[in-house]
């Protein structure tokens, strides 16, 4: 299946937090759109393997995104290396995404600024027809997708470009708390952690609406682009008086 939009996180609800709201409103838009999670977040102070596989799957049912997989490296441990490299390689070449969207490039928690280099790496090797993958026996062709964008996350990042997701909102927080064990959740013996006190969820809302703020919108995810972005015409900009 080829998708539009490939988000990649290392974290099951990495990609929830960041940028659910941007796959909410390309879906909107008719978009077919994926989620790759790197590892299984086996790591995760609160919650288990198998909660948190639930948890991933509920999510996306919301986000109605056409896929998610889980690539099962190691969290916390996973390297910016050929092998890794390569599985990447493989799930950008079975897809064929136009655009690729990765973890922030730096961050409060060092996995993100790893994954998002790993990615980053693998998404221009991934061109390149003398790097042979193979799947289900057949030889993959190669692929490029046309933009690769950072989602910025807990740390404040400076975004090229912010996306309105004022009508996506509710359906965003819905996505993250499915992720029960992780947010907003007071109710369970496990131990309380950055993540998992209502303050967090609330420090997710306003930055939306900070970066919303930015174009005069309610809401905003905001993204970086190493790339220039061009557009055909003044008619994509969204016009509000700010
Ligand atoms: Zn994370």
């Amino acid at each position: 299946m080829k998708l539009d939009i490939l988000v990649f996180g290392v974290h099951p609800d990495d990609v929830e937090l960041s940028c659910g709201g941007m796959l909410l409103a390309e879906k909107l838009n008719g978009k077919k759109t994926g989620i790759i999670d790197l590892t299984q977040g086996e790591l995760g102070t609160r919650g288990t393997i198998d909660t948190r596989k639930a948890e991933a799957a509920a999510a996306a049912e919301i986000m109605q995104v056409d896929i998610r997989e889980n690539l099962q490296m190691a969290d916390g441990f996973f390297v910016n290396n050929e092998a890794h490299q390569r599985k990447i390689i493989e799930a950008i070449r079975k897809y064929q995404p136009e655009i690729i969207c990765c973890n922030a490039p730096e961050d409060r928690h060092p996995d993100h600024g790893r994954s998002s280099g790993l990615v980053e790496d693998a998404a221009f090797l991934s061109g390149l027809r003398k790097i042979e993958t193979v799947i289900d026996g057949l030889p993959q062709a190669p692929w490029r997708a046309k933009y690769v964008f950072q989602y910025i996350q807990d740390k404040y990042l400076h975004p090229n470009f912010v996306i309105d997701i004022s009508e996506v909102m509710d359906k965003k927080l819905e996505a993250i708390k499915a992720y029960t064990t992780q947010f907003n959740s007071t109710d369970n013996n496990e131990p309380q952690t950055y993540i998992s006190s209502p303050d967090f969820l609330e420090s997710v809302i306003y930055r939306s609406k900070m970066f919303g703020k930015m174009i005069g919108v309610n809401y905003a995810e905001g993204f970086i682009s190493k790339k220039m972005i061009g557009f055909n015409t003044f008619d994509a900009f969204i016009k509000r008086n700010t």
